[in-house]
């Protein structure tokens, strides 16, 4: 069984206390590789390390920087299949996405910023013969990045990238609960030489390792997402030092469905909006809103279609809904699909563990939809996460506006339908960080990314996060 090692200034190595965590196969409920179960120590040598490379990295020319951050990109490329392979079991998603989503886009992510910083982004502020004002963009210092485990080396490198690019050093936390392709960033850090101690890579778990990074004093800035409870936590950790946060947090996204729609279309994309990565993506839509003259066909079609889909082992080319994370995540998902029948919903289809052949001790739910639940309902407020939806009727545009922005979260959202003006409309009134028409899941790196309420605190994506891991600085010069 492997040891995973941190990566500090350039080399591998165990927790200073010595201690490790076991890393456990979602699909087969066994454990397969131990992690570090890193604490203050090893935080304080990592921020100490990327420290210590920040005056170099940070001087290198923006074209030098994108070389190393290719290189990275690259290896990923060449690594793909072992990378997807090591994704799919590390968090029980089907090896297909993890080929075709995951590490590509990890790839991407890297290649986007490496090429993004070749193009001027700066400022001038003419003021005529008077003198004129430029904004440089300067990077910060050491940024902490901290992932969640849905989209492991996905979401990772979201972050590291542009901070990287903009010319910060990082030390970085994937989850303890995904932590295998994090590891073997670390493994291809090594192998492209990338400059010591410029990402450093720290395993374990919020308490032992996300806290003491960020409360660090030498830690200015933090890149988070994963839970809104967890990002309350950090906000209130990092205000008393007026640290720079960004926080990408939970959702409840409302997927709204007018009659108008193009039905077959709506559907195809329903189904992957609603289970896609086993419903553990935070743009899932997991509130379904459809236009009564449609309910009945939408929950007969629909349900028919769900009932359909295949779960079953990440690793068969066949599965399209693979095993959820964990057995303490899967509990959850069975808690809340027995307090939504407490609540009076029906469960159209789903509702129970299921039984993958060859996987006796694997952690499998059934995709679940749910009716009959009124908005207000705890099982319509509170993210699940997990391969449930529920479908509720609505009359009118304002009462599903209405239904639709009635959670604390404001992610993202959905709408289906074939008039263009009541499009942009209700795109314009729903209160969400990010709106796909008659889509899903269409995700252009250059736009900003992010949540409103309790959905996060500001954005990255494109060049906002560039200017996120940098700070303006504005120059007068008198003529
Ligand atoms: P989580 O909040 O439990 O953990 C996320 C990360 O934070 C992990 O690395 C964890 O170890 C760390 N952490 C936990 N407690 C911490 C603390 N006190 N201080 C510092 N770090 C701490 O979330 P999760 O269960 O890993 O992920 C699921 C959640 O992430 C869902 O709510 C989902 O909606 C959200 N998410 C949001 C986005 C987005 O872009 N908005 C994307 C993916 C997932």
């Amino acid at each position: 069984m492997i040891t995973l090692r941190n990566y500090i200034d350039g080399a591998f190595c165990a927790p200073a206390n010595g201690r490790h965590l076991d890393n456990i196969e979602p699909a087969t409920g066994e454990v397969y590789s131990l992690i570090p179960d890193s604490g203050a120590d090893d935080v304080a040598a990592a921020v100490a390390a990327a420290k210590k490379a920040y005056p170099s990295w940070s001087a290198l020319t923006a074209a030098e920087r994108s070389k190393h951050l290719m290189r990275v990109a690259n290896r990923i490329e060449e690594r793909l299949e072992e990378l997807a392979a090591a994704e799919s079991r590390d968090n029980g998603k089907p090896l297909k996405l993890a080929r075709s989503v995951d590490i590509p886009r990890a790839r991407d992510n890297f290649a986007f910023y490496a090429t993004a910083i070749l193009h001027d982004w700066s400022e001038t502020h003419d003021m005529g013969t008077h003198g004129f004002n430029y904004t440089l963009r300067r990077p910060i210092g050491v940024a902490a990045c901290i992932s969640p485990w849905n989209l492991p080396l996905y979401l990772f490198s979201w972050k590291i990238a542009p901070a990287l690019a903009a010319g910060n050093t990082v030390v970085a936390k994937p989850s303890e609960v995904t932590p295998y392709t994090a590891y073997l960033l670390s493994e291809i850090l090594h192998e492209v030489g990338f400059p010591a101690g410029v990402l450093n890579i720290v395993h374990g778990t919020g308490p032992g390792v996300g806290e003491p990074l960020v409360t660090h004093p030498d830690v200015p800035m933090i890149s988070f997402t994963g839970g809104t409870a967890t990002g309350a936590r950090i906000n209130t950790l990092a205000a008393p030092s007026f640290k720079k946060l960004s926080l990408e947090l939970g959702g409840k996204n409302p997927n709204v469905i007018f009659a108008d729609c193009d039905f077959e279309a709506m559907l195809r994309t329903t189904l992957q909006s609603s289970f896609a990565n086993q419903g553990q993506i935070c743009l899932c839509g997991s509130r379904i809103l459809v236009e009564r003259p449609i309910y009945d066909r939408f929950v007969a079609e629909f349900t028919a279609r769900v009932a359909a889909l295949k779960v079953g082992l990440p690793s068969d080319p066949e599965t399209q809904v693979g095993a959820v994370v964990s057995a303490p995540h899967r509990d959850k998902i069975l808690n809340y699909i027995a307090l939504a029948q407490q609540e009076g919903g029906r469960i159209e289809c789903g509702g129970h563990p299921v039984d993958v052949d060859g996987a006796p001790n694997g952690y499998f739910v059934a995709p679940t939809v749910i009716t009959g639940l009124p908005m207000s309902c705890r099982t319509n407020q509170e993210e699940i996460f997990g391969p449930v939806v529920t479908v509720m009727p609505f009359d009118t545009e304002e009462e599903a506006l209405a239904l639709a922005n009635a959670t604390k979260y404001g992610l993202a959202a959905t709408l289906w339908t074939s008039n263009l003006q009541r499009a942009h409309r209700v795109a314009h009134e729903l209160e969400a960080g990010i709106v796909w028409i008659n889509s899903w899941l269409v995700r252009d790196l250059r736009t900003p990314f992010g949540g409103v309420k309790q959905s996060g605190l500001g954005r990255e994506g494109g060049f906002e996060a560039l200017r996120f891991f940098t700070e303006p600085k504005n120059v007068f010069v008198k003529l």
